[in-house]
């Protein structure tokens, strides 16, 4: 349930609406708007019978929200979410563009990378430390060394940095070290983990699950918003479907949906979603065109010889023609760059 409050609600009125909700049993949230101010009712699982809250003065309207998640709708915040990581802000106007490689794999790599993507204005340089990788086998990445040589590789080419947390045993190392905390396709239903990033202090890139639904997705968003950090990257990386022709299908359309359901801002990962250098560029123009607020893209130095997600990955003479191509877009679409 949202209560809008009227334009002129006085801060008794809000209270005594607050403390109605909360006599029923459930939380208020109060949300200042630049009107006015909407209060959410957070723990209920099904229809609350508003009699005791309708007759209360300052209140505009009732709406009964159905959807399963709440802080994560836009119901409950209509304006778009944006989130701010030092100079980049996903959610408004611009395109970030997050590189780096697949993992991070030695100091040289890394910086190798790092100098390259800032000389082309890149602000976000992304590597994996801990691997999820679906064979015991293949390479784990290099851990807390990883994370150490992504963190010093940004700092020393004025980059922010967004790498993965893939338990809570290793948590607290991600916080300390990265900008931006991933939440990898994997782990999208780890609702313990959810929880544990909801309380850390930097942001977090939810990927989707591998066959997770919208609702799904936004119900993990929930988890971590719930627990009190609003600031949440949605990514779309693609989903498993009964074709072959590719690594993982690119679920285009779930831009438009997010972001009439959500309020919060969606990225999309044109690597994982092909699996196939040939086809992020034209996956990044889609991305781009159809209203992403960015997108994730893997890149080395060397693509033949990484460690993990080679073919997918572009070199740097492909990052530049990917650049290209989006500013020509990116001019027509007037977004910045
Ligand atoms: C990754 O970003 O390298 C990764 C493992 O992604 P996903 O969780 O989407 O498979
Ligand atoms: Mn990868």
């Amino acid at each position: 349930m949202l209560i809008v409050m009227r334009q002129n609600a006085s801060e008794e009125e809000i209270s005594a609406v607050v403390s109605a909700i909360e006599e029923l049993g459930f939380d208020a949230r109060p949300i200042p708007g630049s009107n006015r101010t909407a209060i959410g009712t957070i723990g209920n699982t099904g229809p609350v019978d508003d009699t005791a809250i309708r007759g209360l003065s300052g209140i505009k309207e009732i709406i009964h929200v159905t959807k399963p998640y709440k802080l994560a709708s836009r119901d409950f915040h209509p304006q778009d979410s944006l989130v701010r990581v030092d100079k980049t802000t996903f959610g408004g106007n611009e395109f970030p563009i997050i590189a780096g490689p697949c993992s991070v794999e030695s100091e040289e790599q890394i910086e190798s990378c790092a100098e390259f993507l800032s000389s082309r204005g890149i602000k976000l340089l992304r590597g994996g430390a801990f691997k999820p990788r679906t064979s015991p086998y293949a390479f784990q990445g290099l851990g807390l060394e990883g994370l150490k040589l992504l963190k010093n590789a940004g700092r020393n080419h004025g980059m922010k940095v967004v790498t993965e947390a893939m338990d809570m045993i290793t948590l607290d190392d991600v916080v300390e070290y990265t900008d931006i905390i991933q939440i990898g396709a994997r782990n999208m239903q780890n609702y313990p983990l959810l929880k544990m990033v909801g309380q850390a202090s930097k942001p977090v890139l939810l990927k989707r699950g591998l066959s997770a639904t919208l609702d799904e997705l936004l119900l993990s968003a929930e988890y971590i918003l719930n627990e009190g950090n609003q600031n949440v990257i949605l990514c779309e990386r693609g989903v498993r479907t009964f074709d072959t022709h590719s690594r993982n299908t690119l679920d285009i359309t779930a831009i438009p949906v997010l972001k009439e359901k959500s309020h919060l801002p969606v990225i999309i990962d044109p690597s994982h979603s092909s699996g196939d250098r040939k086809r992020v560029i034209p996956l990044s123009k889609a991305a781009i065109a159809v209203g992403a607020h960015g997108i994730m893209v893997e890149v080395h130095p060397t693509p033949a010889k990484a460690k993990s997600d080679g073919a997918q990955t572009l070199d740097f003479t492909q990052f530049d023609l990917l650049i290209k191509e989006l500013k020509m877009l990116a001019n027509v679409l007037k977004v910045t760059l």
